[in-house]
């Protein structure tokens, strides 16, 4: 096993990091998410995954954009394989700032940076925000790729509870009056207001101004994750956050939910006193995002009809969360409980008490489906009656056929439960290689 956990050790290495005592405090935050981990397991074609949230890009024109390609390599070379601007490139900004018009926000392009993926955003806020310490607070459960960042700059995760309302503005008062209590320091919020990941949960407009208002009053900043807001399964769009309050959200918005994961681009519009610090962090990051991806997208807007390409992928998105609910309408053994998404890729589903589901999950890769356990979603090791289905990738027949697989591996484990007690106290090998996929 690799001491990195992504590499795999060379013949004849030490298992043992010699690098160990040389390694930054920071470092020591840095784990392979449970997503990571998984990833090559879940990869294998016998296995039904509904455990990565890679977008689907079926229904794009790939011969179109090819061809897009081809043409801006031909007429804009020089410039799009050049360096740019950390900035970003100043057209695209301006498209940008249309797309997010859809959901009421009025940014100036001067003050949206572009980046590498809305993950190079996440980072870039919390380089200049957080000291190691401070406190962050974040849904509970949150985005595990947003933990892996605040992990890394030391940040002290706080989590706020969800209903199916999403984030409970009494829960947010009470870690406010807590961190008060104690004289510490909130930093920001950390929140995903739309169709969150993992929840699948949406936050209430009635909620929203609310939310912002204890925000302000307790001068802590919002950082707004929006990556799935266009991807609301009746075409609905919610008023964004930073609609409501420009001067204290950071909005980051990305096109590899809507367009092309592929091509890493994301963004940040911030309030006009904070785009400074984040395009020289920008800079010292990556010296500037990919130019001939920027002018890819840009083209994409400009000639191709997106709305019209996200509807269908709201199309396809609506017919995937359908096969999952309806396979766990159908399957599930009494006692679980799971959200109902009205747009983006995740189902989060609760387990009866005993079961944890992290345990069992050697037990799914045997049975062939994959899925993501709760513990990764919280910084605090809370999640073990909980897991992450998404619904993203495979077609709807091979979603019913990992939901009826799981659900036989859940009502197996329950009779487990029943003769010797919850599964985190059996003992269980690690994960087995599948039989081949006969279903
Ligand atoms: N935020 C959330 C909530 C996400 O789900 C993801 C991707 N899974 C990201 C940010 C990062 O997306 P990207 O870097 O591809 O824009």
């Amino acid at each position: 096993m690799s001491t990195s956990g992504h590499l795999p050790d060379r013949p004849g290495s030490r298992s043992l990091d010699p690098h160990l005592g040389r390694y930054a405090a920071r470092a020591e935050g840095m784990t392979a998410s449970e997503v990571r981990a998984l990833f090559a397991v879940a990869s294998r074609p016998e296995v039904v995954s509904l455990a990565g949230g890679m977008p689907n890009l079926a229904a794009l024109p790939l011969d179109f954009l090819s061809d897009q390609i081809a043409s801006i390599v031909a007429d804009e070379g020089l410039v799009a394989l050049q360096y740019g601007s950390a900035h970003g490139v100043p057209l695209l900004r301006e498209q940008i700032c249309e797309v997010m018009a859809l959901e009421g926000v009025t940014g100036h392009p001067d003050d949206l940076v572009v980046t590498v993926g809305s993950q190079m955003a996440l980072d870039l806020v919390t380089r200049i925000f957080i000291d190691p310490g401070d406190i962050v607070l974040a849904e509970g459960p949150s985005y595990v790729g947003a933990l892996g960042t605040f992990a890394s700059y030391q940040a002290d995760v706080r989590h706020v509870v969800m209903d199916e309302h999403g984030l409970v503005p009494e829960a947010l008062r009470a870690a406010l009056a807590a961190a008060d209590q104690a004289g510490r320091r909130v930093k920001f919020l950390y929140t995903i207001p739309n169709f969150n990941n993992p929840a699948g949960v949406t936050l209430a407009v009635a909620r929203r101004a609310e939310v912002l208002d204890i925000c302000a009053r307790h001068d802590v900043l919002v950082i707004e994750d929006n990556p799935y807001g266009l991807l609301g399964f009746d075409g609905q769009v919610y008023p964004a956050l930073r609609s409501m309050d420009a001067d204290n959200v950071i909005y980051l918005g990305s096109f590899s939910k809507t367009f092309a994961s592929g091509l890493r681009v994301g963004w940040a519009l911030a309030p006009h006193a904070v785009r400074e610090k984040l395009v020289l962090a920008a800079e010292s990051a990556a010296l500037c995002p990919p130019t001939l991806n920027q002018l890819v997208v840009s083209r994409y807007l400009a000639t191709h009809d997106w709305k019209g390409q996200i509807k269908s992928f709201q199309t396809m998105y609506r017919d995937r969360r359908d096969a999952l609910l309806a396979g766990l309408a159908q399957y599930m053994p009494a006692g679980c409980t799971w959200t109902k998404p009205d747009g983006g890729f995740f189902v989060w589903l609760t387990v009866p008490e005993g079961v944890d589901t992290k345990a069992m999950q050697p037990r799914a890769v045997t049975a062939r489906v994959a899925y993501v356990p709760g513990t990764g979603f919280y910084a605090d090791g809370f999640g073990s009656r909980q897991m992450r289905l998404s619904f993203c990738y495979p077609p709807p027949e091979r979603i019913t056929e990992g939901v009826r697989r799981l659900a036989g591996v859940l009502a197996e484990e329950l009779d487990l439960l029943r003769t010797f007690g919850p599964t985190a106290s059996r003992s269980l090998s690690g994960p087995q290689t599948p039989t081949p996929d006969t279903a």
